[in-house]
């Protein structure tokens, strides 16, 4: 089933089905959000406001959450060194260190485990700052309830994983801890919302809900694709989850971290999970992505916070003008991948000794897009003028790579 749709918009913006495949998971999800709603309401299921069980960051406004620290707690005395500094820089309240680290490839720092535990305790006795800690097993569950975990997190590989959900919302029940659940590393927002309502059901009530980017098979600037839509109807769904941003995992590169943070701010997030490492550069995890706590505090100072706005009070004008602009955002996005896709052709074609421009090809999308766009109500002339400058700087491109300047003009005229 396809299940892809373009633009984000404002929780209670009314136009949320308009540029919505219809039939495609709206009436399920309504369906399974009004259930869940009966349960929120009858009191069968509830979720605290993170104000009354999360301490609020002083390096932002009151309403915000940020939690800090090292992608992986490697030794003892770097996570000390990180703790303290965002302690005495009134970064956050909330020191996140990946204990047991999930690694794509067989090989890596798979973190210190049970060791690393004591030493989260011992900074966490000298810091007074409270514990965030991932866990994929029961195991790893009971092992931070015996060490002073405060808050544990559900990571993006295991969010995809029912049975291990089951097996983690099993562990926490009856428990005081607080649990955060990444989205899955798939664009599936059953997935993540069906994991909140594990912990739900579980008993849970001190629930956060981490946006960290989705991998697609789209190239993107970042290490995740952030698909911010998908976090906005998760948001439009479980409206009374809090939920915030992880700026780290979705930029992968330090120097994106702050654009990617702003935009979840502007979009109404509760708050921030951002990793920040001692000597970024030789972090044994997630080098690339890492701040410095100095780093981090310049960027949430520079952070032009706000209030999540109120759609109500908005003007509808500034409201669908705001909505358009996302659209064209991720319009341009879009476009600059499909650029990169035309290059990597580009190159494919010159080792192949390929003809640059292919008849064949771009009727064939043509035809693709005129049918796609009459069946969404968009004009053949429309899609043809589109497409045709489309083509054209696809053409560009191409011939930039193959050192053949526009010998398409030529070819075309044929
Ligand atoms: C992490 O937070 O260090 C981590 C492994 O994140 P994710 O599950 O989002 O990949
Ligand atoms: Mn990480």
């Amino acid at each position: 089933m396809e299940y892809k749709i373009y633009g984000v918009y404002c929780e209670g913006e009314k136009n949320i089905d308009l540029t919505t495949r219809p039939h495609i998971r709206v009436e399920e999800s309504q369906a399974l959000a009004q259930e869940l709603g009966k349960k929120v309401a009858s009191g069968e299921v509830h979720a605290k406001p993170w104000q009354a069980w999360l301490p609020s960051a002083p390096s932002a406004p009151s309403e915000y959450i940020v939690i800090s620290g090292p992608c992986s707690a490697e030794t003892e005395a770097q996570v000390r060194q990180a703790a303290h500094a965002l302690a005495s820089k009134n970064i956050t309240k909330i020191l996140r260190a990946g204990v047991w680290k999930p690694r794509t490839r067989a090989g890596g720092f798979e973190g210190n485990g049970v060791k690393a535990l004591e030493w989260l305790a011992n900074i966490k006795a000298e810091t007074g700052l409270q514990l965030a800690v991932e866990v994929a097993t029961a195991e790893h569950v009971e092992a931070c309830l015996k060490y002073g975990v405060d808050i544990v997190w559900i990571g993006a590989r295991t969010t995809g994983n029912p049975f291990s959900v089951q097996e983690i919302a099993d562990a926490v029940r009856g428990t005081t801890l607080g649990v955060m659940v990444k989205n899955p590393i798939s664009p599936d927002l059953e997935l993540w919302i069906g994991a909140i309502e594990r912990l739900y059901f579980a008993g849970i009530d001190k629930l956060v809900a981490i946006h960290r980017g989705f991998s697609t098979h789209e190239k993107t600037l970042y290490r995740n694709n952030p698909l911010w839509n998908l976090a906005l109807q998760f948001r439009a769904r479980l409206a009374h989850v809090p939920l915030i941003c992880d700026p780290s995992h979705i930029a992968g590169k330090r120097e994106l971290v702050p654009a990617v943070a702003q935009k979840a701010i502007d979009l109404g997030m509760n708050g921030l999970m951002i990793e920040a490492h001692p000597c970024p550069t030789s972090a044994w995890t997630d080098a690339a992505q890492q701040l410095t706590p100095d780093a981090l505090a310049e960027l949430l100072s520079s952070l032009k916070w706000k209030p999540k706005p109120d759609s109500h009070e908005q003007d509808t004008l500034d409201r669908l003008r705001a909505a358009i602009d996302r659209l064209d955002e991720e319009f341009v996005e879009i476009m600059a991948a499909r650029m990169n896709l035309a290059r990597e052709i580009g190159m494919f074609k010159k080792l192949n000794r390929l003809e640059l421009y292919q008849p064949a090809r771009w009727k064939e999308v043509l035809e693709k897009r005129k049918a796609q766009g009459t069946k969404l109500s968009l004009s053949e002339a429309f899609i043809e003028q589109l497409y045709e400058y489309v083509h054209q700087e696809s053409l560009r491109v191409q011939s930039e790579v193959m050192g053949d300047p526009m010998p398409h003009q030529q070819k075309r005229a044929k």
